[in-house]
């Protein structure tokens, strides 16, 4: 992580990838896009040195960004767009990044917290998000990202992993309620998928 000044409001900004330096903060590029919500402070929750990408759970849309900034993606997995989903769906599963990485690259990753507030009404909103750096020599050791979809709210999950992040299509525990959930997960932090017959366990 390096400490940059910004080019726009002159204020410091932390930047955590290991590229050339960012010349303008988080809130100054959402101020200047006109995005419906503009970054207010970034914290750092969780780090891992070394992550291997096992699927991409979506398409890596690229974020509108100026010629002298930096470009970068992002796949977003919101409750309200997963298969039958109701009025009552919740949760949206946020990866971002600076490359748009491919399954069997293995990155430095970290576990954001962001808090924005809306352009319009100035509501404060809290966000996470796994975002996605370098990419590093592959270890054999290194936890990997594993995604999910559900569709069946008889199956139960039981959750050991590092860290993980789940999207409803309903209220948790509906009849019809379809889950994503993404994980980052190892030998010892596992995930655990059961009915009344049959348990799967990951990796
Ligand atoms: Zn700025």
């Amino acid at each position: 992580m390096a400490n940059r000044i910004c080019r726009s409001c002159g204020k410091e900004f932390e930047q955590y990838e290991n590229l050339a330096p960012a010349k303008r903060c988080p809130s100054c590029i959402d101020l200047e896009q006109r995005r419906d919500s503009i970054a207010i402070r970034r914290v750092c929750l969780m780090q891992f040195p070394s992550l291997e990408i096992s699927i991409v759970p979506g398409v890596w849309e690229q974020v509108k960004h100026r010629k002298e900034d930096f470009p970068s993606y992002k796949v977003e997995i919101a409750g309200k767009n997963l298969p039958g989903s109701t009025p009552f769906a919740k949760g949206k599963i946020v990866l971002r990044s600076r490359f748009p990485y491919k399954p069997g690259a293995v990155v430095k990753a970290r576990v954001m917290e962001a808090v924005h507030t809306d352009r319009h009404s100035g509501k404060p909103m809290t966000r996470r998000y796994l975002a996605l750096d370098d990419r590093t020599a592959k270890t054999a050791s290194a936890p990997i990202l594993c995604y999910w979809i559900i569709g069946d709210s008889e199956t139960h999950i039981e959750d050991r992993s590092f860290w993980s992040v789940k999207a409803y299509s309903d209220k948790p525990k509906n009849p019809c309620e379809t889950i994503a959930m993404l994980a980052v997960i190892d030998e010892k932090h596992t995930v655990s998928l059961f009915d009344d017959t049959t348990k799967i366990s990951f990796p």
